[in-house]
């Protein structure tokens, strides 16, 4: 069996007809993870002993027919999810050496199955990023092409799972950072409803935008992962009561009937034409399979971006001030307490992070309050406003991903305001709070892959889930160099 060609549903099989043992598929894929790692850099830390014990359980819960879908099946994990007594460091040296004293609910979860944590994946440092090169170690390169970048923040999870050195992964998406490594490097990412999963122990990055969610192979092995995680916590408030239902129940339903909004603004001047092409053609094979597309209008995405950047940064602007050298972190150096927290802050952090900080303070602050927040926060609602609207005549919308393909090392990541608005096809569900799945659905003339992206009704993930296997059904997914 090549584990890299095969399902998260086969992978249970094999386990479950004992093909394979639980401790030969961790080792198969730590094996990988040490030959091609050293060239994709997705792993910050790689757990090779925790593999080992968490295998030889597994296998138990397998020999006595107690095995849930991922008993004994190996994942990665994005690191700015807390897993207790292993390095947890949002790639950033402020937190280098943070050892995490509990479990974030995701975790504990998994761990209720049985599952197997291969290692922690690189990522933008505190998911501040789209090309996982602010990274203060581990900078993520492109399975596709090594001197592309895989995306961000999640671009190890999504570099991991493209480059077969993990079957799925978690990460975290704040304003596309699930779905635009996923896109760039060929994977399925889905951001679930604001809600759905519980934040409890994920390093806060913007509280009312965050949600942590799967990266996988395709939207059937993304719906396995959600299953297993979602649900209401008790310690997170914002989780939401809603039941959870099986988001994979929906599969091979006909999408006959189904409508499909595509909102004009998405397809500007501002997408590349490739990527145009390749999101309309696919619209093109979902009215073939019986599906009625609906043309639409979002007129607020052009302040999307600037309504993300300050809502996200005022957020992560309180939320990094816990970071002072005192309770955890970097402890610098100083004589008086000031001083230390100064320099602590000053080496523990990286440009782009001091970057949010400094937006978010400045447009918090109570002269310009007023004059950003509080139109940020207007604007919030005008995007919620527009989606009803749109979902009013459509049950599901589709638009590019990304604006581009994956870019070069050194081509993007270092303008910051290039890089923000690549996010433009990204942000507006998270400040709607809505679910939204991206897959591959082309390549490029260079063989770099295209995703798209489906949106749907809060908490219908099992319709977003639906409609993405539809089309995966009939595409074929192009390998990169490390699993061909
Ligand atoms: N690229 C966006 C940002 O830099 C999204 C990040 C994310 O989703 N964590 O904020």
């Amino acid at each position: 069996m090549d584990i890299t060609k095969v399902s998260l549903k086969e992978l249970r099989k094999a386990l479950d007809d004992k093909e394979i043992s639980a401790a030969e598929l961790a080792e198969e894929y730590i094996g990988r993870i040490k030959t091609a790692d050293a060239e994709v850099e997705s792993y910050i830390t790689v757990t090779e002993e925790q593999a080992k014990i968490a295998a030889e359980q597994a296998q138990k819960l397998i020999d006595d027919n107690k095995a849930q879908p991922l008993t004994g099946i190996p994942l990665a994990i994005k690191d700015n999810i807390c897993t207790d007594g292993i390095r947890t460091t949002c790639a950033s040296k402020m937190l280098e050496n943070f050892v995490p004293p509990y479990n974030a609910t995701v975790i504990e979860k998994l761990n209720g199955q049985g599952y197997v944590l291969l290692g922690k994946t690189s990522m933008d440092e505190f998911a501040m990023g789209g090309s996982t090169q602010t990274a203060a170690f581990s900078k993520t390169k492109n399975p596709y092409d090594t001197g592309r970048v895989p995306g961000g923040s999640s671009g190890g999870s999504a570099a991991a799972v493209s480059a077969g050195l993990a079957p799925a992964a978690l990460g975290s998406d704040t304003g596309g950072s699930i779905r635009q490594p996923s896109s760039f490097c060929g994977v399925t990412g889905l951001k679930p409803t604001y809600g759905r999963v519980s934040r409890y122990g994920l390093i806060a990055f913007a509280s009312s935008l965050d949600q942590i969610g799967p990266i996988a192979n395709s939207a059937e092995d993304c719906g396995i992962l959600l299953n297993a995680v979602a649900g209401r916590d008790e310690h997170d408030a914002t989780s939401a009561g809603v039941p959870v239902e099986d988001f994979n129940a929906k599969i091979g339903q006909s999408i006959k009937g189904m409508k499909i909004a595509l909102p004009r603004e998405f397809f500007g001047d501002s997408t590349d034409d490739e990527v145009k092409q390749a999101v309309t053609a696919a619209a093109k094979e979902y009215e073939k399979l019986g599906a009625e597309l609906v043309d639409c209008s979002m007129s607020s995405l052009k302040y999307a971006v600037a309504a993300y950047y300050l809502i996200s940064g005022a957020e992560a602007a309180s939320n990094l001030s816990r970071f002072d050298g005192i309770k955890y972190g970097l402890r610098g150096e100083g004589r008086s307490f000031d001083e230390m927290i100064r320099d602590s802050r000053s080496r523990g952090f990286g440009a782009e992070v001091k970057r949010r900080i400094l937006l978010g303070n400045y447009a918090l602050s109570s002269g310009y309050y007023d004059a950003y927040y509080r139109k940020a926060l207007a604007l919030k609602q005008q995007i919620i406003k527009e989606y009803n609207d749109i979902y009013a005549q459509a049950d599901v919308i589709l638009t590019p991903t990304a604006p581009t393909v994956a870019y070069r090392i050194g081509e993007q990541e270092t303008d910051p305001v290039k890089m923000y608005l690549a996010d433009i096809c990204t942000v507006t569900v998270n400040i709607a709070s809505l679910p939204a799945i991206s897959l591959p659905c082309g390549y490029n003339a260079d063989g770099m892959p295209i995703g798209m992206s489906l949106v749907g009704k809060r908490f219908d993930e099992a319709t977003l889930i639906q409609t993405a296997d539809a089309y995966q059904r009939n595409f074929t997914v192009m390998p990169n160099k490390f699993r061909a």
